[in-house]
């Protein structure tokens, strides 16, 4: 039985808003900004018509080719600016897939229009750090969630390394970035590599 559905979405923004509310800049999103889809009903027709703007040169980055296809994505976040306007699909055909997939979205849905897709579509190291940063907060939100989730493992680990602890000064940093827009310069992005 798939955790793909509108009552966790739902879940799932009311504990994003709970941990992150007081960064926030753009509104959470409500149920009806997920859709769920099954390869056969569009999630693969969708995919390919954001795929060439917005992921084709980030996916050299996460999965060594910008050759993927749309049943190796458990879900994404179109790049509407302003963030209002963004939908977020899930693959309910994905085996991966769960609760925490609907966390790490809602966080991405979240996301300042400078972190996500801007800075995302510079390509290079930079979705792996905009992952690395995204699967950090998801994996913050509650134990549960944390224990569930394996996604972006490396990337994941060099964000904590250099983070540290929760309300630490670099914390604020990565906040004030993610939610905020406001990029540091000392972020070490070569750690991603
Ligand atoms: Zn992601």
């Amino acid at each position: 039985m798939s955790e793909l559905t509108p009552t966790n979405a739902q879940r799932a923004v009311t504990l994003v808003g709970l941990k992150y509310r007081r960064y926030l800049t753009t509104p959470l999103p409500d149920t009806s900004a997920y859709k769920f889809y099954k390869l056969t009903e569009g999630f693969d027709t969708v995919f390919h018509s954001i795929y060439t703007k917005t992921f084709r040169t980030a996916n050299l980055a996460i999965f060594g080719t910008d050759k993927i296809t749309s049943d190796q994505i458990n879900g994404f976040v179109t790049p509407d600016d302003p963030p209002s306007n963004r939908v977020i699909y899930l693959n309910l055909d994905s085996t991966t897939a769960n609760f925490g997939t609907l966390v790490h979205e809602t966080i991405h849905a979240v996301s300042h229009s400078s972190f996500y897709p801007t800075y995302y579509c510079t390509a290079g190291l930079a979705p792996a750090v905009v992952e690395g940063i995204t699967e950090y907060l998801t994996r913050k939100c509650s134990p549960t969630v944390a224990m569930s989730r394996r996604s972006y493992q490396a990337w994941y680990e060099a964000t904590e390394a250099w983070v540290g602890p929760e309300g630490s000064p670099r914390y604020q940093q990565m906040v004030d970035w993610i939610f905020r827009g406001r990029q540091p310069l000392n972020w070490p992005v070569n750690d991603y590599a």
